[in-house]
């Protein structure tokens, strides 16, 4: 077998052990939460964003295109939000959470309304737009009745971002990982001006910059994005264990990943 096949081999098999492990970390969880009837929406919306972050963390996992400066960050950059929402909810989970589930349903209202008004207004429905339409407002009736649903324009938590996370004793992680990787994910010239331009070769030019694209060949491959999926992860994992008990038999994906990509930087020396 080829140094770089076996090398291929080893990193593969972290990662489905990671993507298996990942998903155990919610399910122990959801079997293990006291769950009740009066904080069903607790733990639903809890539940739901933990599933996002194993989602997020799953998907990084399983793309080693992804593991490089262009569109990873977006991914941490997301999966850095789920973190400061879950720890803010769990600061005050029963009103909170109810918090962030009028938001959304206000938010999926408005969304319907506006289609509404477009079609009223003499737009041509698309093929199945009349029943998709249908499906969402009977997913929001299923949770409140339409004509209650109020619509708020502002943050879902009334403060922003910065505050959440000053608030859940994590404005490290704001500073150090949301705002950075948020230049990724808006595009910002921080971004942009670092990855997308490239000084131009012709001194005569003015010494300005061109616009320059990824060698779309060699990008991706640098683990180091994998880890951060798992340490997002188990930061998330970790502020819920600190509110609600956590699972009898825990996974700790993080700590396996870290063992695993322990060995693949060691075979990488071995082979160099
Ligand atoms: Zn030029």
């Amino acid at each position: 077998m080829s140094e770089k096949r076996q090398l291929e081999e080893v990193l593969d098999g972290a990662v489905q052990t990671f993507i298996a492990n990942a998903q155990r970390e919610l399910h122990t969880r959801w079997d293990t939460w006291p769950r009740t009837f009066e904080r069903n929406h607790v733990f639903e919306v809890l539940g739901a964003l933990l599933a996002r972050q194993v989602t997020l963390a799953c998907q990084v996992a399983a793309s080693p295109q992804m593991w490089e400066p262009h569109s990873g960050p977006i991914f941490m950059r997301a999966m850095a939000d789920v973190h400061i929402t879950v720890a803010w909810i769990l600061l005050a989970p029963d009103d909170r959470a109810q918090k962030f589930i009028h938001h959304g349903l206000g938010q999926a209202k408005l969304e319907v309304e506006h289609r509404r008004a477009e079609l009223a207004d003499g737009r041509t429905p698309k093929p199945g737009e009349a029943e998709l339409l249908k499906a969402r407002e009977r997913w929001i009736d299923g949770q409140r009745l339409m004509f209650l649903t109020s619509v708020n324009l502002g943050a879902w938590s009334g403060i922003n971002t910065r505050q959440m996370a000053e608030e859940a004793g994590c404005l490290d992680f704001y500073n150090y990982v949301y705002v950075p990787f948020s230049g990724c994910a808006h595009s910002m010239w921080h971004h942009v001006g670092v990855f997308n331009l490239q000084r131009c070769s012709n001194p005569l030019h003015g010494l300005h910059s061109v616009p320059v694209l990824p060698d779309f060949e060699t990008v991706g491959g640098d683990p180091h994005t994998l880890y951060l999926a798992g340490k997002y992860l188990d930061k998330t994992c970790r502020a819920i264990d600190g509110v609600f008990s956590g699972p009898a038999e825990p996974v700790n994906a993080f700590d396996n990943l870290c063992y695993a990509l322990d060995d693949v930087y060691r075979l990488a020396q071995e082979l160099r």
